[in-house]
């Protein structure tokens, strides 16, 4: 029986992407193999517990909602996330996946919408990009940059226009929290007039920045 490694399954507002402000399930798998230096889920490293694709179909199916997030930690280290995506779309559901774009994403299901980072300098961990994701990349897809610095944000903007990315698919800027505020994020954004939206992680704003499970 497929089993994954789970932290946590809860139902909240989504509060990043172009999906943000919507009602969403989330599935966070535990286990990362990166260390990013501003990480607000480091509780999603160790522990967790062995969940059947059934018994995580079962939780969600008590959620009123057919969006759902499969986050982590970095979900596709774990390669039963790729069946559960598959039991998922075959439900309806409508599937989201955070990664941080250190993975292959090559056999991620097509129907589902993947947000990959790019890891910027400043979280120490830009060098395990996996550069060759971008070939997988689909125009229903997004791409997200953490800026927690003004450095990192000329940094992001050389990318976006090195690998073409504002015709490829939906650009998110994220400030890393307590690093960048979003006004200054907003300026830099507004004075350069690259195609990226501002993405703030609206449940930060709505329960405080360290409130676990939503
Ligand atoms: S990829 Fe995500 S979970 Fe992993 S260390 Fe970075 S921010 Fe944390």
């Amino acid at each position: 029986m497929s089993e994954l490694i789970v932290t946590e399954i809860f139902y909240s507002i989504q509060g990043e992407s172009s999906h943000a402000g919507l009602p969403c399930a989330f599935v966070r798998l535990t286990g990362c193999p990166l260390r990013c230096s501003w990480c607000d889920t480091v509780y999603s490293f160790k522990g967790g517990k062995r969940m059947s694709i059934d018994a995580i179909l079962e939780t969600l199916s008590s959620y009123k909602t057919n969006l759902v997030e499969i986050t982590g930690g970095e979900p596709l280290a774990q390669e039963n996330s790729l069946p559960l995506m598959e039991a998922l779309i075959q439900k309806g559901y409508k599937v989201l996946i955070e990664t941080g774009g250190s993975e292959s994403i090559a056999n991620v299901h097509k129907d589902v919408c993947i947000i990959m980072d790019i890891k910027c300098p400043g979280s120490k961990m830009h060098e395990k990009m996996m550069w060759s994701n971008l070939e997988h990349i689909k125009s229903s897809d997004e791409i997200k940059f953490v800026i927690a610095s003004h450095e990192d944000f000329l940094w992001a903007v050389e990318k976006i226009k090195h690998y073409n990315l504002e015709s490829r698919c939906r650009l998110l800027l994220s400030p890393a929290w307590g690093l960048v505020s979003p006004q200054n994020l907003s300026e830099w954004l507004l004075e350069c007039g690259v195609k990226a939206r501002l993405n703030l992680q609206l449940h930060k704003y709505i329960w405080g920045p360290r409130k676990k499970g939503v």
